[in-house]
């Protein structure tokens, strides 16, 4: 097929860069053009890309280890509750390609098994589902979704097609695997895409064009809620901002005001923008959130303080009245689920069933790499070995692991330059006027869950203690097109 052409739309020179590409969108008026035998077809113009934090563009180049890779093309995708991802299609020096995506503080990269291994009906998974990838060993599926095409760019190795919907499962694998099924709209042929879930230090993006859209720099946003000046230290990673000053919650990539908060509700403990060194790692403090959750008519409310750390991703410290907990992802398929839901294993030790709650987002300060919401809601299960804690967040199809040992607050202090004095949250005080209106929200929202016969399961053991880490229920996921 020919590897270069004129665009059936306005005449501009189209030209292939990949064997595989079967489509490409044109720069100049936007249609998308798929190759064939016979020439070059028009399928018509696709949407305006929205616009989207973009930690890699099309025309970027990079490399994994020694293998170089180009990115030749990128699909937007749309979950329901409006979530926008991008995956990228990475053409490699070797003549391979594959897909890269990025979420919460990882890249995933991966690469389409051929012939593609048995994987169940789309309609027959369900979280945690063991899948056997023979050779690659035993994957768990974390995410099943379905995603529309919004819109697309440059090279693509399927024609896409805006509004199209695709069911996609995403999957953990042994040493950092990653994996996911596309069923496409579930008519056509499975496709499985294998690879690894990656740092941000094990994967090189070179910079080589400028950013399609805003791009969000370090310095020079203003929060469109009051006008002061928002300085960015998750840079292109973060979707939210809250300003610390008005608690307007803001869109980056757009500067879209999402929604209003009363200002200065509470102040956090480590402030936001402090940095310090923990486990050998220089983290900044970068968000805050007050969660709550409800047991036996009491609520109970905590703090988690997000982190991020170049090269390494994102991070949490969780205040537990008083008990502070360090926090960071696991990969699901390292779990031992064998005793689920009483106990779990990891890392040779069992863990038992501690509690089980739905926490609530209640109030937000700073930065999220997802597209944070006050009301926002989570399943949490905690796991307990002693002191420490594997945790499991669950919602909207997907699921979520963390490791949350306990780290004493003098080791937090020491890191952060803060005073060494017992801390906990001023905000587990029963007289913070804001935690009334919390309370009354809470009870508000668990009332309705009610009538709707909707329960909020809590654990037997009677520990009331509420998770330890909140984290997205947003898309965040990928999906691979085809
Ligand atoms: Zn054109
Ligand atoms: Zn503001």
């Amino acid at each position: 097929m020919a590897a270069q052409g004129q665009c059936p739309g306005c005449g501009a020179p189209i030209e292939f860069r990949m064997g595989a590409s079967v489509s490409a969108v044109c720069p100049y008026c936007t249609t998308t053009v798929r190759r064939t035998d016979r020439g070059l077809e028009n399928l018509g113009k696709v949407a305006a890309l929205a616009d989207s934090p973009a930690i890699v563009a099309v025309g970027d180049s990079g490399a994994i280890g020694d293998q170089r890779f180009h990115v030749l093309g990128k699909v937007q995708l749309q979950h329901d509750m409006g979530g926008v991802w991008e995956e990228w299609y990475l053409g490699f020096d070797n003549g391979q390609w594959g897909w890269l995506a990025y979420a919460q503080g990882l890249f995933m990269v991966t690469w389409k098994v051929q012939p593609s291994p048995s994987v169940p009906p789309m309609n027959q998974v369900s979280l945690e589902m063991p899948i056997n990838f023979g050779p690659r060993g035993i994957f768990r599926i974390v995410e099943y979704k379905n995603a529309t095409i919004a819109s697309a760019q440059g090279e693509l190795p399927f024609a896409p097609k805006a509004g199209d919907i695709r069911y996609y499962a995403d999957l953990h694998g042994p040493q950092q695997g990653f994996a996911t099924i596309d069923w496409g709209q579930g008519t056509e042929p499975v496709e499985v895409f294998i690879g690894y879930q990656l740092l941000e230090s094990q994967l090189r993006i070179t910079e080589q064009v400028e950013r399609p859209h805003q791009s969000v720099h370090l310095e020079g946003l203003q929060c469109p809620g009051c006008g002061a000046p928002l300085k960015v230290h998750g840079g292109n990673r973060i979707e939210r901002i809250a300003c610390v000053y008005c608690g307007t919650i803001s869109e980056t990539a757009s500067q879209q005001i999402i929604a209003r908060q009363e200002a200065a509700r509470t102040q956090p403990l480590i402030p936001i923008g402090a940095s310090g060194t923990l486990a050998e790692q220089n983290y900044t403090v970068i968000g805050y959130m007050l969660k709550s959750t409800v047991f036996e008519e009491e609520v109970f409310t905590w703090s988690e303080y997000l982190l991020y750390g170049p090269g390494v991703g994102f991070r949490w410290l969780v205040d537990d009245e008083g008990t502070w907990r360090f926090v960071s992802p696991l990969n699901a398929s390292d779990i031992d689920l064998s005793g689920f839901p009483s106990s779990i294993g990891y890392g040779g030790k069992v863990f038992r069933m501690r509690n089980q709650n739905e926490g609530f987002t209640d109030y937000v300060l700073g930065e999220f790499y997802w597209k944070v919401q006050v009301g926002e809601s989570t399943q949490n299960m905690d796991f307990s070995n002693g002191s420490d804690v594997v945790s499991r967040e669950a919602g909207s199809n997907e699921v979520h692991y963390s490791h949350a040992p306990a780290i004493p607050w003098s080791v937090i202090a020491q890191a952060f330059g803060l005073p060494n004095t017992a801390a906990s949250s001023p905000t587990s005080s029963a007289s913070c006027r804001g935690c009334v209106t919390a309370v009354a929200w809470v009870i508000v929202i668990l009332v309705v869950l009610a009538l709707l016969g909707i329960f909020v399961c809590v654990g037997e053991s009677g520990d009331s203690s509420p998770g330890v880490r909140g984290s997205p229920a947003y898309g965040g996921g990928w999906s691979s097109g085809k």
